[in-house]
């Protein structure tokens, strides 16, 4: 099986493409399974301007996703999924916003460590304004609060950070270790997500350092390009797939309403 868990659409504001031309591709390139994870609505207008709204995800995204699953459904498997954000103080609304709606999956990132949408472009100068050591440990520190909070399927690029190629001057083999013991105890799976070698880091989020902690612990792992163009489904999987046999017994994790299976990927 070849599946791509992570892919977004134009709803978001900075994706080209409608769910369709998403599966689409995916259908053209032979895979058998694509998961729909747009940025999902969040409470207080929190980053709106890189997400659809609430409306909207009610009276577009998900219509559209759950009749291409129908409509697709000899062709290729399509799940009904989003990126949720990991943020302090909204937990209680994303639970109910899940709980209301019936994914096959959610991803959880962080994208925000407090004001500072630490991924945009437009922020970069911060990383030099601060102790690049601290803004790793801070990232963890989220990371393994998304895994205890209970909300998601799957970590997204868990290492998301390293995204404009800032490297902490200390190891971090250690905190990566206890943020990874949070994700094992939780039970959920770390993402392989080829879209870092797409920018300025141009490395596989998690590196391999982290995917030789996760694998000691025996965490399952998944695969997603994190494309925002249809051109981008399926980028760099034989990459990907070289480290998933290395580090996942060529196993990855796929989800169905919320349910964990594991597929050999080909
Ligand atoms: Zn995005
Ligand atoms: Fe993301
Ligand atoms: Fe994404
Ligand atoms: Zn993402």
């Amino acid at each position: 099986m070849n599946a791509d868990l992570h892919t977004h659409t134009y709803l978001c504001k900075h994706a080209d493409g409608s769910a369709e031309d998403y599966v689409r591709a995916a259908v053209a390139r032979g895979f058998s399974m694509i998961g729909c994870t747009d940025h999902a609505p969040m409470p207080d207008d929190y980053d709106a301007r890189h997400r659809m709204s609430f409306e909207q995800f009610h009276s577009v995204y998900k219509p559209a996703v759950l009749e291409l699953r129908e409509k697709f459904k000899d062709v290729i498997d399509v799940k009904f999924g989003v990126e949720g954000d990991f943020f302090p103080g909204t937990e209680d609304w994303v639970r109910d916003f899940h709980a209301a709606n019936d994914f096959d999956y959610v991803i959880g990132s962080v994208h925000y460590l407090g004001e500072w949408g630490f991924d945009n472009p437009v922020f970069v100068h911060k990383y030099d304004e601060a102790n690049i050591d601290e803004i790793y440990e801070r990232y963890f520190d989220h990371i393994r609060r998304s895994a205890e909070s209970g909300l998601f399927d799957i970590i997204g690029h868990c290492d998301l950070v390293k995204k404009f190629g800032h490297r902490p001057t200390r190891n971090m083999d250690e905190i990566v270790r206890e943020t990874m013991k949070a994700v094992k105890a939780s039970g959920i799976v770390v993402e392989i997500n080829t879209s870092g070698l797409r920018k300025p880091v141009a490395e596989m989020y998690p590196g391999e350092s982290i995917l030789k902690i996760a694998h000691e612990l025996g965490i399952p792992l998944t695969l997603g390009s994190d494309a925002h163009t249809p051109e981008d489904v399926g980028r760099d999987f034989d990459k990907a797939r070289a480290l998933i046999e290395r580090y996942g017994r060529g196993m990855v994790s796929v989800f169905t309403r919320r349910q964990r299976t594991e597929v050999r990927i080909v």
